[in-house]
C-alpha cells in the first residue's frame, strides 16, 4: 500500500516536472511554438510565439490569438483528427511583413484527447531571395531587350530600305555599334557583379598602395575627362597609403565612382580623388585611409541615396543609359567594399554635388 502510494506521488510528481519540462523544452527551442490544448485553448506558448503574438496568450481560445482563416482552418482539422496539416502565415514585425510556414501536429495524450502543436519556420529570408532573383532576371532580361530590339531593326531596315543608300547604312551601323557595345558594358558588368558576389567573403591577403590605383586609374580616364570639358585632379598627399587589398578590385572601386562622378558631375565641372589617413576609424574600430571622390555636379536627391547601391537602381534612367550606364557600377563598388571590410559613405546637396567616401582598413604597418 505505501509503496503504491509512494508510486503514485512521484508518477505526480513526474507529471509536474513533465509539464515544466515540455514548458523549459519549447523555450529551448528558436521558432515559435504554441500548444492548443482539447479545449482549444492555448496551454503552453514559448517566447519566441509571445513576441509573434503578443504577450499573455497563455489560455486564451487559440481564433482570439491566431486570426487567419488558413491556419484556423488547419488547427480545427487537426483537433477534429484529420492528421497534421501545413499552412502558411503572414506576420508583420518589427516594421516589416514576415512569411512562415506553418506546421500543425496532433499531439494524443490520455483519453485519446488530440491537442495541436503548432511550430511556425521563418522562410522570409527564403522568399526575399527568391523574389530578388526573379526581380534581377527580369532587370537583366530587360536591359538586353532594348539593345537587341534596336539591333534586330536596324538589320531589317539595311536589309530592306537602307539597302542602296551608302549615308543611311553608316548611320545606322554606327548606332548598331553603340549598342552592342552597351549589351557588352551590360555583360561584362554582370560577370564582374558576379565574380565579386562569389569571393565577398574570401578577405584579400595583398599589400595595395591605394595612391598608386588612383594614379593610374586617372591617368585612363583623362581622355573620357577631357572628351566631356571635366578637370580632374587628384590630392594624394606623400608617401605610399597601403592597405590590404586587392588591386584589380580596388582600381575598379576608383575607376567606377570616378566615371560616375565624371559623368553625373557635368560638363565644365571638376572631379578631385583625394586620399587622407591613415587615421583611426571609429566605423572600422581600426586604423584606415579614407578614398574620397566629389564633383560638383547636380547631386543626389535625399530619397535616393540609401538605394543607389541596389542593382540597376538609377535616379533618372533615361541619363544613365544616354552616358552608357549600366546601373551596376555602385553595386560593383558596395560588394568590393564590403569584401574588404570598409564602408562606403555617400554625400549629397541637391544643386552643389556629391561625395563618394570609401573608408578602407590600413595594412598593419601603414608606412610600409
Ligand atoms: P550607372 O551605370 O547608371 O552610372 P551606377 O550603379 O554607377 O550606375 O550608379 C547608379 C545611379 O546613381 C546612377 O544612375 C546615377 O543616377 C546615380 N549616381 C551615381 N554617381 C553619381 C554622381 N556622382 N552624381 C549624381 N548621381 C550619381
Amino acid at each position: 500500500m505505501w509503496h503504491e502510494r509512494q508510486r503514485d506521488r512521484s508518477e505526480n510528481e513526474r507529471d509536474i516536472v513533465d509539464k515544466k519540462q515540455i514548458a523549459s523544452l519549447l523555450a529551448a527551442v528558436p521558432l515559435p511554438i504554441v500548444l492548443i490544448g482539447p479545449d482549444e485553448r492555448i496551454t503552453q506558448a514559448n517566447s519566441a510565439a509571445e513576441s509573434l503574438f503578443g504577450p499573455g496568450i497563455l489560455d486564451r481560445h487559440f481564433i482570439t490569438v491566431m486570426r487567419q482563416p488558413d491556419l484556423l482552418e488547419s488547427i480545427e482539422a487537426v483537433l477534429a483528427g484529420a492528421g497534421p496539416r501545413d499552412t502558411r502565415y503572414l506576420g508583420y514585425e518589427a516594421g516589416r511583413e514576415t512569411t512562415y510556414v506553418v506546421h500543425c501536429a496532433p499531439v494524443v495524450g490520455e483519453d485519446d484527447n488530440i491537442s495541436v502543436l503548432v511550430s511556425l519556420d521563418d522562410v522570409t529570408a527564403v522568399e526575399e531571395a527568391g523574389q530578388m532573383r526573379r526581380d534581377f532576371v527580369a532587370n537583366v532580361s530587360h536591359e538586353l531587350r532594348t539593345p537587341l530590339t534596336a539591333l534586330s531593326g536596324f538589320i531589317e531596315t539595311l536589309r530592306g530600305a537602307a539597302r542602296d543608300d551608302a549615308a543611311a547604312r553608316d548611320r545606322f551601323l554606327s548606332i548598331m555599334e553603340n549598342e552592342a557595345a552597351r549589351m557588352n558594358r551590360l555583360v561584362l558588368d554582370l560577370l564582374s557583379l558576379s565574380r565579386v558576389e562569389d569571393d565577398e567573403r574570401q578577405r584579400p591577403t595583398a599589400t595595395v598602395d591605394l595612391s598608386a590605383q588612383v594614379n593610374s586609374v586617372l591617368q585612363a580616364l583623362r581622355p573620357f575627362a577631357d572628351d566631356r570639358d571635366v578637370t580632374l585632379r587628384a590630392e594624394l598627399g606623400e608617401g605610399p597609403t597601403n592597405v590590404i587589398g586587392d588591386s584589380d578590385q580596388l582600381r575598379q572601386v576608383v575607376s567606377n565612382l570616378t566615371e560616375n562622378a565624371i559623368k553625373y558631375g557635368g560638363k565644365g565641372g571638376e572631379v578631385v580623388v583625394s586620399i587622407t589617413g591613415p587615421q583611426e576609424e571609429t566605423a572600422l574600430r581600426a586604423p584606415g585611409y579614407r578614398l574620397i571622390v566629389r564633383d560638383n555636379g547636380d547631386g543626389i536627391a535625399p530619397e535616393h541615396i540609401a538605394r543607389l547601391t541596389e542593382r540597376f537602381y538609377r535616379v533618372d534612367t533615361h541619363r544613365s543609359r544616354e552616358m552608357g550606364g549600366t546601373g551596376l557600377g555602385l553595386a560593383i563598388v558596395k560588394h568590393i567594399v564590403n569584401r574588404h571590410r570598409g564602408r562606403l559613405k555617400i554625400e549629397s546637396t541637391l544643386g552643389q554635388g556629391s561625395q563618394f567616401m570609401v573608408i578602407l582598413p590600413a595594412a598593419t604597418d601603414p608606412a610600409g
